[in-house]
């Protein structure tokens, strides 16, 4: 894309994970691992310099808080708009809904994705669990999914392409346009082809 930075000398693209909260570390070191330039960032000065961003799992109530507080959320909001590609895991998924569900009073999200998602829908007794689950742009084998008081998608758009459902339909993966996101962590199992679709999206981008 016109203006944006592509590709760094001898490295991968220049990738940014949100680091005002969460387990932006665990993303950093996964898309370092693939060859990527990842940074952390925290300043909006600092997304004129990535090819894409991850917004990390952590507790989307405090990031909202935090972008908007540092006066990210608004230049956040603009470059999604402009087709910078995002990948959402877990509260990040939340980040980039254009409706949350269950959001605490006054909860905003940056939106772009057409889906409505419901925070912490596995409820109390099923706060964390692991599961298998089958996702066809990535192939076999399936990718082990670990889920921490996770969102569910409980409605998208028709522009919107489901990656991957629960064995009961509930959808916990899916992309739209430049915009990538999933209910479950893979920067935590060692599984790393969730970081190389997003890398490649990155690099179709610029
Ligand atoms: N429940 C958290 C939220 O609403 C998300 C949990 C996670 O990112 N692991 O933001």
């Amino acid at each position: 894309m016109a203006g944006r930075p592509s590709v760094s000398r001898n490295t991968g693209p220049v990738v940014g994970v949100l680091a005002l909260q969460g387990d932006f570390r665990e993303h950093l070191a996964v898309l370092s691992s693939l060859g990527a330039d990842a940074r952390p960032v925290r300043r909006p000065a600092e997304l004129s310099e990535i090819g894409g961003l991850v917004i990390p799992g952590g507790e989307s109530t405090v990031m909202d808080k935090l972008s908007r507080a540092f006066g990210l959320a608004e230049p956040l909001k603009d470059a999604i708009r402009s087709g910078l590609p995002v990948y959402g895991t877990c509260a990040g998924l939340i980040m980039i809904a254009d409706t949350v569900l269950d959001a605490i009073s006054g909860q905003q999200s940056l939106g772009g994705l057409d889906i409505s998602v419901r925070r912490n829908a596995f409820g109390s007794q099923l706060d964390s669990f692991e599961t298998d689950l089958d996702i066809p742009v990535l192939g076999a084998p399936p990718v082990h999914a670990v889920f921490i008081r996770a969102p569910i998608v409980e409605a998208a758009g028709p522009d919107v392409r489901v990656l991957s459902s629960l064995p009961d339909g509930r959808v916990v993966a899916v992309e739209q346009g430049s915009l990538l996101g999933t209910s479950f962590h893979p920067e935590m199992t060692g599984d790393t082809r969730f970081h190389e679709y997003f890398l490649d999206r990155v690099r179709a981008a610029q």
